[in-house]
């Protein structure tokens, strides 16, 4: 997609941001982005940014906040979602997944609509780019089940004794901007093989004071560095091109 080790934001809700600005990050500022969805409107989007923009990864689907919203809509549209991948050939779901921590009333749904996808991941072998809140043993068990070929735990604050089998299985762990201010997330960052780890900022989104943006993907890297105690930063940001290179361009 580029030449050399740009950065790589391996989430971002980039249908939110205007054509304009996707453009600088993918030009300018270096960056190669992985561009999740939230519903099938949204995929549309992603779609034709990837189409008209390079260096863009497009996911499709339905975020379980989407799915919250929605109802029982919530399963026609992940079906519509399916369809739209294997018309347009997309090698990437996400964002979807299974939340009990800010919707756990629609779970049971989620489950519905999870396992549509987890059908359609097996049977047309595509990536998943997850969303896994209070979620992650159980998501980790369903794409274990469902023999998963790859997928990345967005922004991952689970238990961490869940990190050695997610990475023996060849998944990934992809780090937040957050990084910087949560406690689990840097415990994350330290219990974790740097192979496993992978740079996102889940933008356009606010977590307590940081404006989530792929601009700061830079000081995630840094902050990767900082809290393995690794001076070289140029070698950890190479490391995570070379892991997302090895699980997103192949
Ligand atoms: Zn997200």
């Amino acid at each position: 997609l580029h030449n050399g080790y740009p950065y790589v934001d391996t989430h971002v809700h980039g249908h939110e941001y205007p054509r304009e600005e996707l453009a600088v990050f993918t030009g300018k500022a270096g960056l190669v982005l992985v561009a999740v969805s939230d519903d099938y409107e949204s995929s549309r989007k992603t779609i034709e940014a990837a189409r008209k923009l390079q260096g863009i990864v497009p996911c499709v689907g339905v975020h379980p906040w989407t799915v919250d919203e929605l109802g029982r809509n919530a399963i026609e549209e992940a079906r519509k979602v399916i369809d739209l991948a294997v018309r347009e050939h997309v090698s990437c779901l996400g964002e979807i997944g299974l939340d009990t921590k800010f919707v756990g009333r629609s779970i049971d749904l989620q489950r519905e609509v999870f396992h549509l996808f987890l059908e359609a991941a097996r049977d047309y072998g595509l990536r998943l780019n997850l969303h896994t809140a209070g979620t992650w043993r159980e998501v980790y068990d369903l794409i274990v089940r469902y023999d998963i070929g790859y997928a990345n735990f967005h922004w991952y604050t689970g238990p961490l004794d869940l990190i050695e089998p997610i990475v023996h299985h060849g998944f990934t762990l992809s780090i937040n901007p957050a990084v910087k201010i949560q406690r689990k997330h840097r415990e994350v960052v330290k219990a974790a093989p740097l192979e496993a780890l992978l740079t996102e900022s889940d933008g356009p989104y606010r977590y307590r004071s940081i404006e989530m943006n792929p601009l700061l993907v830079p000081e995630v890297v840094a902050e990767i560095a900082s809290i393995k105690g690794l001076e070289d930063v140029e070698a950890v940001r190479r490391r995570i091109y070379t892991t997302f290179a090895k699980k997103w361009l192949s």
